[in-house]
């Protein structure tokens, strides 16, 4: 029987394991600055401070139906046939408040989440009194009520969601939409949360060419700064496009030095061995930056360092390889959780699953391999299949995945029926906590 285990994995003794190149890059980030912004902007972002009431939710006792404010000593023994009748003093809308209160005998005409007046213990909603029968004339003023009553009904108390002086929510929450809604429902318009950083995106290659440009022979569309803007975005930073640089010194330094305003700089292509030394010569000579080979595939080669601003301030970079879904795989490892930290997250990473596979998965050499899988649920099993030729250049495989297929680095791969690892793409976390 063969054996499923790689036996020669020493051959990688130069390589960076994912986690260690991972965590050496995340060391280097901490949440931004704190800033005060619109609430409406703030969704997935991270609060910087607690939140207190400063007033009880609701602010007032308040009716949760239509109906009647009445007291319920009044109604002890009503029918169907022989309802009690209340004299109706006045009607609360919504936003009006009551001027009087509810004497024995009477009753006041309340809409839902118009105030209680004082004296009433309850609502008798209009389906239970003869507001609803066919001879009814609200000129009469007066309301028969059908139904015992008991104290407190439909009545929502004061404070019972948020009670004043309490912390709603914590330093550290998410801004989903719901919680954007109770920070406006505490009347605040502005939230303190950590600012978004600002990444900038810069593609290297005399070959690349800007979508909607005319091309000449020898040339490709440059889909990595495309792809790139539109991950940051979804990761929660604010893209900033430099440019193509041409491979040379001059091109690459100097579209560095704008790319240096920035929180991160992440370049693509010009990392690999067979390049034009002048891409990785210029990332050296703007900052301090180290070249790794990650037991990765795709993406092994990557840089990282930090660039140097004259003295004044280093701006961590992170040097995707040049193949569109390397630069993607490496993306969602390497930058996509700086972002996040930088953002405040607490959860950093992707949510993991399990599923089987319906295909293979090869591994060829001893690396940990990012399968471009789409997941589906079979009755809540999960199932992966491959969606086609995994070559790093191959993006439309990637363009229909929504999750990768773990090989790990001791296996020498995966067939059809196999559980594996899977990173789910398609989900954001944030949802599910
Ligand atoms: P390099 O790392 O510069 O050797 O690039 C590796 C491969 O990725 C080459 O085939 C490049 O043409 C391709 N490539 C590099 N940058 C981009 C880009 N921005 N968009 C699409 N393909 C790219
Ligand atoms: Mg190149």
């Amino acid at each position: 029987m063969r054996s499923n285990v790689h036996k020669h994995s020493h051959h990688h003794a130069d390589m960076y394991p994912v986690e260690k190149a991972r965590s050496e890059i995340l060391s280097n980030f901490n949440k931004l600055e704190e800033s005060s912004i619109p609430i409406t902007d703030s969704l997935g972002m991270v609060l910087s401070s607690d939140v207190k009431a400063t007033f009880n939710i609701p602010p007032f006792n308040n009716s949760s139906m239509d109906g009647y404010a009445i007291k319920v000593q009044d109604v002890a023994d009503p029918d169907a046939d022989w309802p009690i009748y209340l004299k109706v003093t006045e009607t609360i809308a919504a936003g009006d408040f009551p001027s009087n209160i509810v004497e024995p005998g009477t009753a006041m005409r309340i809409m839902t989440g118009a105030p209680i007046p004082d004296g009433s213990d309850g609502v008798v909603p209009f389906e239970d009194t003869t507001e609803m029968d066919s001879d009814f004339d609200i000129k009469r003023q007066q309301i028969g009520i059908k139904v015992i009553a008991s104290k407190g009904q439909n009545i929502r108390l004061a404070g019972k969601d948020v009670s004043i002086g309490e912390n709603v929510l914590y330093k550290g929450t998410n801004c989903t939409y719901s919680v954007i809604g109770v920070l406006a429902s505490l009347g605040l318009g502005t939230a303190n949360v950590y600012r978004r950083p600002v990444v900038s995106i810069l593609s290297t290659g005399d070959e690349l060419v800007e979508p909607g440009e005319f091309i000449t022979p020898g040339k490709i569309y440059d889909s990595n700064s495309s792809s790139l803007i539109s991950a940051v975005r979804e990761a929660g930073g604010i893209p900033k496009y430099i440019g193509i640089a041409s491979d040379n010194l001059e091109s690459v330094k100097g579209m560095l030095q704008e790319a240096m305003k920035a929180d991160l700089v992440i370049s693509s292509a010009g990392v690999s061995k067979g390049d034009y030394d002048v891409v990785k010569q210029a990332l050296s000579e703007s900052g301090d930056l180290n070249f790794w080979s990650v037991r990765m595939r795709p993406a092994k080669p990557l840089a990282f360092g930090l660039l140097n601003n004259n003295n004044q301030k280093t701006v961590p970079l992170i040097g995707l390889p040049g193949n569109p879904v390397s630069s993607l795989v490496a993306f969602e490892q390497f930058c996509r959780p700086a972002i996040r930290k930088m953002l405040g997250k607490e959860r950093l990473f992707r949510n993991k699953s399990q599923g089987v596979l319906t295909g293979p998965i090869d591994n060829y050499d001893a690396r940990r391999v990012y399968a471009r899988v789409h997941v589906t649920s079979d009755n809540g099993t999960l199932i992966a299949t491959p969606t086609g030729n995994q070559d790093s250049n191959i993006l439309t495989s990637m363009a229909k995945a929504n999750a990768f297929a773990i090989c790990p680095e001791d296996e020498v791969g995966k067939k059809a029926g196999d559980t594996v690892e899977l990173i789910m793409l398609d989900r954001d976390e944030d949802t599910l906590l």
